[in-house]
């Protein structure tokens, strides 16, 4: 992998680390990361992005295959039920508020 140094958004200067990537409580392992000497700000490259990617599809926490989801009318409302699999996939039963904002003319976002 070629190790280029690029200036940190803070000013300061990136560095190369090995470290252990924990996202979403999954160890990916230990990899590559760019780290900021100024901010402590921590970059992952591509390489490093590719192997989080896949570990969090193997615990289906990425890119949850599509699934057909109804809308349901309630009043003027619409009310959406998502399938039991992205709900626990993403741990929103727990969660209860959100956003949500179109993204395009056939697309919504809901972010929480
Ligand atoms: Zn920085």
């Amino acid at each position: 992998m070629k190790k280029i140094n690029y200036p940190c958004p803070c000013g300061g200067r990136l560095k190369w680390k090995k470290e252990k990537i924990v996202r979403d409580e999954i160890d990916c392992g230990i990899l590559d990361i760019e780290y900021c000497e100024t901010c402590g700000e921590e970059y992952l490259p591509d390489e490093s992005l590719e192997i989080v990617e896949m570990k969090l599809k193997e615990n289906n926490l990425w890119g949850v295959e599509r699934k057909e989801v109804q809308f349901w009318k309630s009043g003027k409302s619409i009310v959406l039920r998502l399938p039991t699999k992205i709900t626990s996939a993403l741990g929103i039963n727990k969660i209860k508020k959100g956003y949500v904002y179109p993204e395009g003319k056939n697309k919504f976002v809901v972010e929480f």
